[in-house]
């Protein structure tokens, strides 16, 4: 056979796998109709075919829940601690620890404070997108409490770029156009990725936004959605594909699939070995699930949608929404460089 043709063979037999297997890796109770592919416009303006994902975003294999425990006798889901960065499990002994820093976080009788509903909800994000200080919350908003909202489930289209495209220059969060609406990426289970919380906004109120034992919470438009993997949380050693980044390319577990530790990721989380393919590693550390780009980038809409223009996505990436001045902060904890606090929550 001439080289060109086995090598054209080889190619499209790879590409065939890996649609396969892109479409077989969903679960199927995400999925509101079959994945098709439709052509479509990515973020740097190239044409591509495109996987259309129609999906619930809520997920269907795990609970949701807890966020914050109602009294000192329960507990609340998961906080990285911003002075000690340990990950605390929100329960009478944090709330406690909190306390002994001037904040005020329960009644005498054990009440904790929380968000009780959506107009307190909407309070935080005022004060958070909107420059607030800490007095100007005294007054109109929202301390001293743990923040969260129930979930409303939705309907997304997701597009991912059928044959990922790697780049040479890494695209970090802060320069990428991603939206509340498609997250970083989405787990096959339906549930969008999202960058690491933007907990600098949120301490500086005196409020914790604690994440549930999957590494999940509510946001702004109550959308249900991950800052950590449930595969970490969870402590998979499988090294599975957990779910896709909105270039295209696959999102590991926490370990390869022999169950070592990954070695030499790149500022964003990835790298290329073993006949795998460029792919990601979730992680417990920043970024947790990924840390930017390494192709060009697909979209998401909310509802069922047939159109796939990413260079028309609002999302600005890490600069904050809105002109919050903690957007322009660097990453909690002084993570890699390009890193920054996104809008959403
Ligand atoms: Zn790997
Ligand atoms: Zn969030």
């Amino acid at each position: 056979m001439p080289p060109l043709l086995s090598l054209l063979l080889a190619t499209s037999a790879l590409a065939a796998a890996s649609q396969q297997d892109v479409i077989a890796l969903f679960d199927k109770r995400a999925l509101v109709k079959p994945i098709t592919e439709i052509e479509g416009t990515l973020s740097d303006g190239s044409k591509a075919t495109v996987y259309k994902v129609v999906v619930r975003s809520l997920p269907t294999d795990h609970a949701m829940g807890p966020w914050s425990p109602a009294t000192l006798q329960d507990k609340g889901g998961y906080w990285e601690d911003t002075v000690d960065k340990k990950l605390y499990r929100v329960d009478a002994e944090y709330l406690k620890l909190l306390n002994t820093r001037g904040w005020n976080m329960f009644e005498a009788d054990g009440t904790v404070h929380r968000t009780k509903d959506r107009t307190e909800f909407d309070k935080v994000a005022r004060q958070e997108l909107g420059g607030w200080s800490y007095d100007d919350a005294l007054k109109g908003g929202v301390t001293n409490s743990v923040i969260e909202l129930q979930p409303i489930e939705q309907i997304v289209t997701i597009f991912l770029p059928k044959n990922p495209q790697a780049l040479a220059k890494l695209t970090m969060l802060r320069q990428a156009r991603f939206s509340p609406r498609s997250g970083l990426g989405i787990s096959t289970n339906g549930v969008r990725f999202f960058p690491p919380e933007p907990v600098d906004r949120i301490t500086a109120f005196h409020n914790i936004a604690p994440l549930d034992p999957k590494g999940g919470h509510t946001g702004f438009g109550h959308e249900y959605h991950y800052h950590r993997a449930p595969s970490v949380m969870d402590h998979d050693t499988t090294g599975k594909v957990v779910g896709f980044a909105l270039d295209g390319f696959a999102v590991r577990g926490p370990t390869e699939p022999d169950g070592s530790k990954p070695k030499d990721l790149d500022a964003i989380h990835g790298h290329d070995h073993g006949g795998l393919g460029y792919h990601y590693h979730v992680t417990d550390v920043w970024p947790y699930i990924l840390g930017g780009f390494k192709g060009p980038l697909g979209t998401a809409s909310l509802g069922d949608v047939d159109v796939c223009d990413a260079t028309k996505t609002g999302g600005d990436g890490g600069k904050g929404g809105k002109g919050g001045k903690g957007g322009k902060k660097g990453p909690p904890g002084g993570g890699p460089p390009g890193g920054g606090p996104p809008e959403g929550k």
